[in-house]
């Protein structure tokens, strides 16, 4: 095994997502060797320690999305000084949609070393085994509260032909998939729940399936959804059209932009959308 500590670095660390013999041997020794591991809520990551006997004595610190800045600084002191400093988050690698990116980026400007003892991230582990393509994907994190900033999200994803990772809430996820089986029914989709855990659960089909199965059921668990892009789209059939019409109508959007929007997202011409808003008004 190689010598770990390196004088004066700052080591990004991945942890578990939900089972906890995913955390590596690597992770572990510097658990044991760092001088001060900051973590996003020590109450919570003593879990981790205590499971694999690491003594953290008085090197445990907090750093989360409201101290970052200021947490940033003194890491760079320590780094300088020569300390091992060590960053964790609640789970899966720091600074992916977690707090430890303007750390890194801190040490980085001060001229210092930053490094990695990679391991599990939802996004991966979910996309790996989706089954859905790999090679070109998109990060999109957790999707706005707000209708319309979604709405432009989804204007962007039907023209996006990588596959598509979101994070979503259990609260949400059925919503969601609801409206986007509204716009691209046929794109196949893969829920990824409570991976590595007790009751992992990946449900993949259509969206229209999917969005079938979520509707008629309660949700609970972290939750990552894979969806396919625009290049597997079939031919848009007037029934999906209609069906995206009449959602617009339902939120109380004008059949001008309710046209605009469908023609947008679906990429079908105005004009036959349009033709398609007047048979279904009559
Ligand atoms: N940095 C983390 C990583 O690399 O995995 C992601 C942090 S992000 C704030 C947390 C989100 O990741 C959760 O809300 C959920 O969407 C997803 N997630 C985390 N653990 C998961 C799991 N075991 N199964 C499915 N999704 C998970």
């Amino acid at each position: 095994m190689e010598e770990t500590k390196t004088v004066g670095q700052l080591v990004l660390v991945a942890t578990p997502l939900g089972n906890l013999g995913d955390l590596s041997r690597r992770a572990l020794e510097l658990f044991r060797e760092a001088d001060v591991i900051y973590c996003e809520d020590t109450r919570h990551s003593r879990v981790l320690f205590s499971a694999n006997d690491v003594a953290t004595g008085r090197r445990l610190h907090s750093l989360h999305e409201h101290n970052e800045a200021a947490q940033s600084e003194q890491i760079v002191a320590r780094v300088r000084a020569g300390e091992l400093v060590v960053l964790i988050s609640d789970a899966g690698t720091p600074g992916i949609s977690d707090p430890g990116g303007r750390a890194v980026a801190a040490v980085l400007a001060a001229g210092l070393t930053v490094t990695t003892a990679p391991g599990p991230s939802a996004v991966i582990a979910a996309l790996s085994i989706s089954g859905l393509a790999s090679e070109r994907f998109v990060m999109d994190g957790f999707l706005p509260r707000k209708s319309g900033e979604r709405r432009r999200r989804y204007e962007q994803w039907a023209k996006e032909e990588r596959t598509i990772v979101f994070y979503e809430s259990p609260q949400r996820v059925a919503s969601v998939l609801q409206e986007l089986a509204a716009l691209f029914p046929e794109r196949r989709v893969v829920v990824a729940r409570e991976l590595t855990k007790l009751h992992e659960e990946l449900v993949r089909g259509t969206l229209y399936e999917v969005a079938s199965i979520f509707a008629a059921r309660e949700v609970v668990g972290e939750i990552v959804v894979v969806l396919e892009g625009k290049s597997f789209d079939g031919q848009v059939d007037d029934n999906t059209v209609v069906a995206a019409l009449h959602e617009q109508w339902n939120d109380g959007a004008s059949t001008r932009d309710a046209v605009e929007y469908v023609a947008e997202t679906l990429g079908v011409s105005r004009r036959d959308v349009y033709q398609l808003a007047l048979d279904a008004r009559k």
